[in-house]
């Protein structure tokens, strides 16, 4: 048999040399810490556990799930968008449930770019908004982030030829991978410059959630005239602890939510209805998770800054997200050192460029992780430099 060409054009797996050296390190009875996972340590809150022990014994929820998402359960999206941003959606048009938010950016693809056609994507980011592009032939153009653009990605820049053939862009913000957080007059800008183009604007607020230092990450659907061009993808998975689960939303123009769900229904056919109800418990329940996580995370954020910095190593002290963005030293890429970490540490960080070209420099280091294994980490690192 033979598989699509376009298969050859996924790039190759950045952690594939990684993963092969920790499984036989590990085999070797090496004790490996891995700083490189983006998924929370902590479990569900019990009040959502307790309401999924209730919905999957409910026998309607048995049956197959409505594609777009019960009523209550994009009623209870539309509430919390206005309980938490004081925005306001209509369910019925507005508000698409996703098995996930990576689901969602996947499958704007087949709904909105054809052949050749470019999507504006962050330098460093999440990578299905670039492997998107690839599996339906579509090209991406990387938007510049660096130190000195605060990581906010430099969509003016992008050549006139490549706008012409552009229909999407994406953002987020708090960012994965450099914790970068945006301003309302940044926003402000990726939406005029959407409408100028003609494009849908993305944005991926997987990390709503986790804020430090009293800062509270915004909904870009705040901002005026966002929903003509926009739409925002939430989530469970971070905010709740419930990557597990596959459940998040979006919500925005309706046009857009109309073209996804219309892609959605021919592929799969919506989220478990049990775990709709979990969702709904997660979003309009109690949130006393939100403080709590966001307090554990920035305790993990000064104990990781602090001891790099100890050891000469230059991270900014994050806003938000469960990632610290750290400069390698002096005389090495970011590959290169991340393999020097795992080789002589036995610790497994994120290499920069694993995110796309603007990633080359850095590492990233999650969070997610227990407070005692990041300190055994920091210093075997100390002890490696
Ligand atoms: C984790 C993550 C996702 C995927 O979230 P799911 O809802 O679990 O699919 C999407 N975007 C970013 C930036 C992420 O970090």
């Amino acid at each position: 048999m033979r598989t699509a060409n376009r298969m050859a054009n996924l790039p190759p797996y950045l952690f594939a040399e990684i993963d092969r050296k920790k499984e036989a390190k590990v085999a070797q009875g090496i004790d490996v810490i891995s700083l490189g996972i983006g998924d929370p340590d902590m479990p569900t809150p019990n009040n959502v556990i307790d309401a999924m022990a209730q919905a999957i014994r409910n026998p309607a929820n048995h049956r197959y799930p409505s594609y777009s998402g019960a009523k209550r359960y994009r009623d209870a999206c539309a509430q919390w968008m206005r309980n938490r941003f004081d925005v306001d959606l209509d369910a019925n048009t507005e508000v698409l449930a996703l098995i996930g938010s990576k689901e969602g950016i996947a499958h704007l693809f087949p709904a909105f770019v054809d052949q050749g056609e470019y999507t504006l994507v962050p330098g460093c980011g999440y990578p299905v908004y670039h492997t998107g592009g690839i599996l339906v032939g579509g090209l991406s153009h990387f938007m510049p982030m660096t130190e000195e653009n605060d990581f906010l990605a430099d969509f003016e820049s992008t050549p006139a030829d490549v706008l012409a053939k552009a229909k999407m862009m994406f953002i987020s913000y708090p960012n994965n991978p450099t914790s970068a957080i945006a301003t309302d007059e940044y926003f402000d800008r990726a939406i005029a410059f959407a409408r100028e183009h003609d494009l849908l604007l993305i944005h991926d607020n997987a990390y709503s959630e986790i804020g430090f230092d009293g800062y509270r990450p915004p909904s870009i659907m705040q901002r005026p005239g966002a929903r003509d061009v926009a739409i925002e993808l939430f989530s469970c998975s971070k905010a709740y602890n419930m990557t597990g689960w596959r459940v998040a939303f979006a919500c925005g123009n309706s046009e857009a939510i109309k073209a996804l769900g219309t892609v959605k229904s021919n592929i799969d056919s919506g989220i478990f209805t049990a775990v709709q109800d979990a969702a709904i418990e997660a979003m309009l329940g109690p949130q006393d998770i939100v403080n709590t996580m966001s307090d554990l995370y920035q305790r993990r954020r000064d104990l990781v800054v602090d001891a790099l910095a100890g050891i000469g190593i230059i991270a900014r002290k994050p806003k938000g997200t469960i990632y610290v963005w750290a400069r390698v030293p002096e005389g090495y890429d970011s590959a290169g050192f991340a393999t020097k970490l795992l080789d002589e540490a036995n610790v497994i960080v994120a290499a920069g460029t694993a995110y796309g070209p603007s990633g080359e420099g850095y590492i990233r280091i999650s969070l997610a992780t227990p407070d005692d294994r990041i300190s055994e980490a920091i210093e075997r690192i100390k002890n490696t430099l």
